[in-house]
């Protein structure tokens, strides 16, 4: 399954440059993750600073 970026996200980019596959974007208040891009690594829930991401 696809990560998803929760209401906690503060918006700061950070995961948009780790992700492999740029299925990340800024989106309307946060950052936005392309469900059907998205290869599930986790590396963008490894330097969110807040958790915002994780596997649905
Ligand atoms: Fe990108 Fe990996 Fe996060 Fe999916 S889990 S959005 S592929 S960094
Ligand atoms: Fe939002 Fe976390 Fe991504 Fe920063 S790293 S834009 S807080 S999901």
């Amino acid at each position: 399954m696809a990560y998803q970026i929760s209401d906690e996200c503060i918006s700061c980019g950070a995961c948009e440059a780790e992700c492999p596959v740029s299925a990340i974007s800024e989106g309307d208040g946060k950052y936005v993750i392309d469900a059907d891009t998205c290869i599930s690594c986790g590396a963008c829930a490894g330097v969110c600073p807040v958790s915002a991401p994780s596997e649905q």
